[in-house]
């Protein structure tokens, strides 16, 4: 199974920080009936415990001119919410071969604490010469009165690039590197932004948290219990998988289970499903 694809000139590398224990389904989309989800266990949406399987990680967009890192996963200690354990995505880069110097972006699709986990390291940042790109819409949401006292996250993970002069804020279009531009997809945060990549006539997206499960291809208005502007992720979401199947992306969307996050959306009898890239 893939952990990477290359689009042009750009390889896009999957790096898993931490696997959480798999969560009852209805804990993480509390909207969505248990039985509706039946349909969906032959495409594999559920591990065959019937348990909803994430991932936190990280994609390296890795080129002869720059080395990107899209989200920073949920960092070196993880929360008991999500079992306690040990991120790992700092290791595993270095075991890939991409040292924290070498990388000369960080992009970070939202502030969620599983995105921005390894931005700073005990106090510093932990990619030295890289930039970090923050959407400006959802940098203002996190410091904002009465949510910032909610997100420790915030003081330790984002604020500090602001102070050293290392943070970037983006809007919708805003081109990052050669080849990859912010997009818009507000819904799952104010302003969460996805990424997307072209090169030498090939084309890609970095989803972010438009989606968390592979049925949310077939069954977009599902909405995962994060999701803080629900009608909004919807419409994104739709609007998203149209694009994605009209222009032909290759996409890596980092909560799905890792060695099956990048991939297609195919058609078939109208229906789209997500094909992982083998
Ligand atoms: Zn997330």
């Amino acid at each position: 199974m893939a952990r990477s694809a290359r689009i042009g000139r750009i390889e896009v590398l999957n790096i898993e920080d931490y696997a959480p224990p798999p969560f009852d389904p209805p804990d993480f989309f509390p909207d969505v009936p248990l039985e509706a989800w039946e349909a969906h266990r032959s495409h594999h949406a559920l591990d065959e415990n019937g348990k909803f399987r994430v991932s936190f990680g990280a994609f390296a967009l890795i080129s002869d001119d720059f080395v990107a890192i899209v989200d920073t996963g949920i960092g070196p200690s993880v929360p008991e919410m999500f079992g306690g354990g040990e991120g790992r995505l700092l290791p595993r880069l270095i075991e890939a071969g991409i040292r924290p110097e070498r990388v000369t972006a960080v992009l970070n699709t939202h502030l969620h604490p599983d995105h921005v986990g390894w931005n700073m390291t005990d106090g510093a940042p932990t990619f030295p010469n890289a930039r970090y790109y923050f959407s400006a819409r959802d940098y203002e949401f996190w410091t904002g009165e009465g949510v910032l006292s909610d997100a420790p996250h915030i003081p330790a993970q984002a604020q500090p690039l602001e102070s050293l002069g290392l943070l970037e804020l983006t809007g919708d279009g805003d081109e990052i590197a050669p080849g990859v531009r912010a997009l818009a997809t507000p819904g799952h945060t104010p302003g969460h932004q996805s990424f997307l990549i072209e090169s030498d006539g090939e084309k890609g997206v970095v989803t972010g948290d438009v989606l968390h499960s592979r049925a949310q291809f077939t069954e977009p208005e599902w909405c995962a219990g994060f999701d803080m502007d629900k009608p909004t992720s919807i419409a994104t979401r739709k609007a998203l998988i149209e694009r994605i199947v009209v222009e032909q992306l290759t996409v890596a969307a980092g909560h799905l289970v890792v060695d099956a996050n990048i991939g297609h959306v195919v058609e078939i009898e109208n229906r789209r499903y997500w094909q992982p890239l083998l």
